[in-house]
């Protein structure tokens, strides 16, 4: 029996807080030479409806520009913690769900999530981590960012704040 982890889940919410997160995972990952994979997981951006081929409702364009900026979020975090292309996840859905479903799937033996992001600020425990603690099969690792990290501004997937990951330090 190894008590190495082999493969580590980042759950990245893209809030400014998780460069945190993800520096962490990085290291866990270097220190047990792990494989890092990386999730986001799109909910606040309307699904397409897969039998019409259409957007549900919401200003199409807004969509479309959250969606790319999410996407050149994530590509660059997964570029700076030099994540192979087929260990990137972006997918649509509940957080806490297909966090869980992508390290079954991937057989992850540990997910890192923040102990708060979007959702959770002022929270001891966010309600995806906490719902990945309930549900996950694997090691689950909630960390805990220090008071300069958390007392900064969460922010949104929106088009006005790219850089976002430059003034995590
Ligand atoms: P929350 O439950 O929103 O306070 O977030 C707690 C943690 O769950 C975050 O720090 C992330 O690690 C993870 N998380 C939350 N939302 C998402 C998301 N949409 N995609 C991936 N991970 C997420």
């Amino acid at each position: 029996m190894t008590y190495n982890y082999r493969h580590i889940l980042l759950a990245a919410d893209l809030s400014e807080q998780s460069a945190y997160v993800a520096r962490k995972a990085k290291h866990l990952a270097q220190t047990f030479q792990a494989n890092l994979s990386i999730i986001h997981v799109l909910d606040n951006i309307p699904m397409p409806d897969t039998a019409y081929g259409t957007l549900i409702p919401l200003d199409q364009g807004s969509s479309y520009e959250m969606l790319e900026v999410a996407k050149s979020r994530l590509t660059q975090l997964c570029d700076e913690l030099g994540v192979e292309m087929r260990r990137r996840w972006m997918i649509w859905g509940v957080p806490g769900e297909e966090i869980v479903r992508i390290a079954e799937q991937e057989r992850a033996d540990l997910i890192v999530v923040g102990s708060h992001g979007r959702h959770g600020l002022g929270l001891l425990l966010g309600s995806t981590a906490n719902s990945v603690l309930h549900h996950a099969r694997c090691d689950v690792m909630a960390i805990r960012f220090p008071d300069e990290v958390a007392g900064s501004q969460p922010i949104s997937i929106l088009p006005t704040s790219e850089g976002a990951y430059d003034s995590a330090g």
